[in-house]
């Protein structure tokens, strides 16, 4: 009997490696367990996983010999590590190489808000270009107050970019870091009040809920743009939605949010929002990446040997 168990939706190519890897049994969602006789349980020793369903207590109990969980995502939030922990669990995840491809699309999606790209593409293809002239006059990025939300791996890169476009650069973290003259703010209502875009690198999870709230939204101010790569429970969706549609603020630019793939509709009315399908970490390259780092960890568990990225 196979010691790995595979959770979630792979690709194909992540499917056959897996399969030619561990030769493990797959299975859709957290829910199938339950299908499960109960030597089958005993039989998993690692489990990887990828996905936004939670993997808790009620999961890690019907696998008792569980050791491992190797999640497919630098973000972890869905499984409770408080209660792998107790229960001896190691959770790895695939830190590092998203980086690039998650602070490249908070980057575009920026520029595309400010610079209206999709409407202005709309504008060109609906034939209005040649119809009624030149598309309006939009917003400079470049030069701009920018302020990063959390200024860990991927914040820094984002803000690394940011900073080649002439920014401004302010940032939120629990303590000061070391970095070539950006300014730190200890609460980030005072990083709002700072700057003009406002981009969220945090991580997610109970700890970080609603981080953005409504007072920091408020402090944002009429040209406020709100950038958000992390997840949707970081942000008060709800002030986020009311501020928006007030215009309170100026826009949003978003590729995270609350009860995604079924994201609430008044975003779709809203012109000034630019929203991405949570494909942060999204290309070809960086998947493949992430696919071996998780099976590496898988490997290094069943060889005995330390696991590469554990996050408890
Ligand atoms: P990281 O290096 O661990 O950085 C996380 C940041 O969150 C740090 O600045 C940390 O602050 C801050 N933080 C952690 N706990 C906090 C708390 N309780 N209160 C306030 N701040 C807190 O993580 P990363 O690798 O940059 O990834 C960040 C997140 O991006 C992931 O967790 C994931 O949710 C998201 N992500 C999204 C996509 C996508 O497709 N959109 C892809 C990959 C990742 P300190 O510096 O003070 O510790």
């Amino acid at each position: 009997m196979t010691a790995t168990l595979v959770i979630g939706p792979y690709s194909d190519s992540d499917h056959a490696a897996l399969k030619e890897a561990f030769d493990p049994v797959f299975l859709d969602h957290p829910a199938d367990l339950s299908g499960f006789d109960r030597a089958t349980c005993e039989a998993f020793t690692a489990l990887a996983y990828k996905g936004h369903h939670a993997v808790g207590a009620a999961e890690m109990d019907l696998l008792p010999n569980l050791a491992l969980i190797a999640n497919y995502g630098v973000g972890y939030d869905a499984i409770d590590v408080v209660a792998a922990s107790e229960r001896g669990i190691t959770v790895t995840n695939t830190p590092d190489v998203l980086n690039d491809d998650v602070a490249d699309l908070a980057v575009a999606m920026l520029l595309m808000q400010g610079r209206e790209m999709a409407q202005a593409s709309e504008w060109a293809r609906s034939g209005n270009w040649k119809s009624r002239g030149e598309y309006r006059l939009n917003r400079k990025v470049s030069g701009g107050r920018a302020g990063i939300v959390g200024l860990g791996r991927i914040g820094r890169e984002i803000a690394d970019r940011l900073a080649a476009f002439k920014m401004d650069i302010h940032y939120f973290a629990r303590s000061e870091k070391t970095t070539p003259g950006w300014t730190y703010h200890a609460d980030p209502v005072s990083l709002a009040q700072a700057v003009d875009y406002l981009v969220i690198a945090l991580v997610g999870g109970p700890d970080t809920e609603n981080f953005v709230s409504k007072e920091v939204i408020d402090a944002l101010g009429p040209r406020g743009v709100v950038v958000n790569i992390s997840r949707g429970s970081t942000v008060d969706e709800s002030a986020l939605l009311n501020a928006l549609e007030e215009g309170r603020i100026a826009g949003a630019a978003l590729d995270v949010f609350l009860n995604e793939p079924d994201i609430d509709p008044r975003f779709y009315k809203l012109e000034t929002v630019v929203i991405q399908p949570h494909q942060g970490s999204g290309t070809v390259e960086t998947r493949a990446a992430m696919g071996q780092l998780q099976r590496d960890n898988v490997a290094a568990h069943h060889a005995g040997q330390p696991v590469l990225t554990a996050v408890n």
